[in-house]
């Protein structure tokens, strides 16, 4: 009996709560200041960002629920990076670096990008534009250039009007999205086409991954890329575009 209450308070010891671990860096951070109220929140985020907030002698710590069954040193290596970005400090470097690792892990990356692709919404504009139409675009380049077989993936004008993200494949949701910059009055329907025949490819050619090293635009995809009506005047019109609009 007596054997089996040490245990138990052994075992206490030994696990803390999250909010001990939250209680217990903050007084190594911060060992002059009066420990605040610590609540700490595993929620439903469709990526592993986390939040803290420090109001009124209330520490709030959101982090996502893909991160509840993580380790304790993971959920201490993400608490000192938290509360250092709180009060502006930079985390160790080894701390860093083990939070990283983790996110690194294989079967971490995998949770993430099925719970990405289950939880986030794309918010995306209409196809259907005000000058342009994403779905007849993409139906004649399909029917040029791949005998109308690529299934159409979800389209759609970027929310923000976006000069550095012209356009983007997202494999988790299986989108092409175009910047909303292209859908306005006096733009070129040459290099909306060409932005769109791009990401078309990379759909038909996907990232390769050879050790460690991630080739999204391949020799064969550059070929393909060619085969473009009008490509170098594309090219330059493009360009033109976007100098202009620095
Ligand atoms: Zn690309």
């Amino acid at each position: 009996m007596l054997q089996l209450v040490k245990m138990q308070v052994e075992t206490a010891l030994f696990f803390e709560s999250v909010e001990q671990i939250y209680a217990r860096v903050f007084r190594t951070i911060k060992p002059r200041t009066v420990l605040p109220e610590i609540t700490v929140r595993f929620r439903k985020y469709a990526n592993a960002n986390s939040r803290i907030r420090l109001e009124s002698g209330q520490l709030t710590v959101d982090i996502s629920d893909t991160l509840e069954g993580a380790p304790a040193p993971i959920q201490e290596a993400l608490a000192f990076i938290l509360i250092c970005k709180l009060f502006r400090k930079a985390p160790e470097n080894s701390i860093l670096a083990r939070y990283r690792r983790y996110l690194n892990r294989a079967d971490v990356r995998r949770t993430l990008h099925l719970v990405k692709q289950q939880r986030g919404r794309k918010a995306l504009r209409d196809p259907k534009g005000q000058y342009f139409d994403l779905c007849e675009m993409f139906e004649d380049l399909n029917l040029k250039y791949f005998n109308g077989l690529m299934a159409r993936p979800q389209l759609g004008w970027s929310l923000r009007p976006s000069r550095t993200t012209l356009g983007h494949y997202d494999p988790s949701h299986n989108v092409i999205v175009l910047t909303s910059v292209f859908d306005a009055p006096g733009v070129p329907e040459l290099i909306v086409r060409f932005v769109m025949f791009h990401e078309m490819l990379h759909l038909r050619y996907p990232t390769q991954h050879k050790g460690a090293r991630r080739c999204v635009h391949t020799k064969e995809f550059k070929d393909a890329e060619r085969q473009f009506e009008a490509y170098e005047e594309a090219k330059l019109a493009l360009k033109k575009f976007v100098e202009e609009r620095r």
